[in-house]
């Protein structure tokens, strides 16, 4: 059976600091091509990115299409969302599900 995005995050906090620091950052590499081009997110002046890993945006409020599920970190993490600029990071969608 495919690991839960709750497992793969649960093993993402075993990291130390500075290794989360360092996969937060790849993220938001990749997050650059997905994120970066959408359209909810082009021309609002956001420059923050990896939502589904930190926070959501303080800056996009309209949703205007959601480049997530093409996003391999959708794979790689299990995600079962998009949107987070606008929900929140999946963590936060997990815990409201509970
Ligand atoms: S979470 Fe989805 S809608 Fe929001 S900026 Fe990223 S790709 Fe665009
Ligand atoms: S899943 Fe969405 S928010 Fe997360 S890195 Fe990919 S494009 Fe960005």
């Amino acid at each position: 059976m495919s690991e839960s995005f709750e497992d793969k995050m649960k093993a993402m906090n075993d990291l130390s600091d500075e290794e989360m620091a360092k996969r937060i950052q790849e993220i938001k590499a990749i997050c650059a091509s997905f994120c970066g081009e959408c359209p909810s997110y082009t021309g609002t002046g956001e420059t923050e990115l990896g939502f589904c890993m930190t926070d959501k945006s303080k800056v996009i409020t309209e949703e205007k299409g959601c480049l997530c599920t093409s996003c391999p970190i959708t794979s790689q993490m299990s995600l079962r969302w998009k949107y987070f600029c606008t929900l929140g990071s999946a963590s936060e969608l997990s815990e409201a599900e509970k």
